[in-house]
């Protein structure tokens, strides 16, 4: 069993890379966000719960997000591992993962971290603007619109959310980064971390994330890495 826990502050590119990881390991994507978003979205009794704490852009306590996690990693797909992303965001949750691997005689491989230094996750964080129409997305440095101030898919306006400005941005992720780094000295710690610089393209960043992730990844996942290998 093969478990990865991907590691990363908002705008280092966990977003782009975690899929891409997933189809080359062959492992499911299990991000806890999404799970959340989808309890949301159906109304479920977690999605009620978690819809409070995430429209405060708060965590979820514990006690509902690892529930809902090892629910998740009971499912079939997930018995020959997976990978994680937005869990552990704690060290309460890096122990709580560690213990329920282990009663079901697993445990981390390895934890790859998406090191972005912190001015340049500012940059790309409040660079982003969003269409009005239909929410579609660009990014001042690694999406620009075509014609600036307009969506390329439906010419209506982009706005920039008041979450996206440049000081709104940095408040938040001061908060994100110091729970980051407890996590990441976590596995430190235990001789389980691998990080790879972000501000590479992202083809060598996934290239830096498979190299590292090989060591802990059956032979299966090691052909399938052969076919997409890029340069
Ligand atoms: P994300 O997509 O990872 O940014 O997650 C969206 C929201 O879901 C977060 O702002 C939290 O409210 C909640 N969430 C996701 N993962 C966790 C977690 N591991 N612990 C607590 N809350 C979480």
């Amino acid at each position: 069993m093969t478990f990865l826990v991907l590691l990363g502050a908002p705008g280092a590119g966990k977003g782009t890379q975690a899929p891409i990881l997933a189809d080359r390991l062959g492992l499911p994507h299990v991000a806890t966000g999404d799970l959340f978003r989808l309890a949301v979205h159906e109304g479920s009794a977690v999605g009620l719960e978690a819809r409070r704490y995430m429209e405060r852009g708060q965590l979820v306590p514990d006690s509902i997000t690892v529930k809902m996690l090892l629910d998740r990693l009971a499912q079939p797909d997930a018995g020959g591992g997976a990978i994680l992303d937005g869990f552990p965001r704690n060290l309460a949750q890096a122990d709580i993962l560690a213990t329920a691997l282990a009663e079901r005689g697993s445990a981390v491989g390895v934890a790859l971290e998406i090191e972005v230094p912190e001015a340049e996750l500012v940059r790309r964080l409040s660079g982003r603007w969003i269409c009005q129409a239909n929410g579609h997305v660009y990014n001042e440095s690694s999406h620009p619109p075509r014609v600036a101030g307009l969506c390329d898919l439906d010419g209506s306006t982009l706005i920039q959310r008041e979450d996206d400005r440049r000081e709104t941005v940095a408040a938040r992720l001061a908060a994100q980064l110091s729970a980051l780094r407890e996590v990441v000295g976590y596995y430190r710690e235990r001789g389980l971390l691998r990080t790879i610089d972000g501000l590479r393209p992202a083809a060598e960043v996934t290239e830096g994330l498979l190299a590292a992730a090989r060591g802990a990844v059956g032979p299966g996942a090691r052909s399938s890495e052969a076919k997409g290998r890029v340069g």
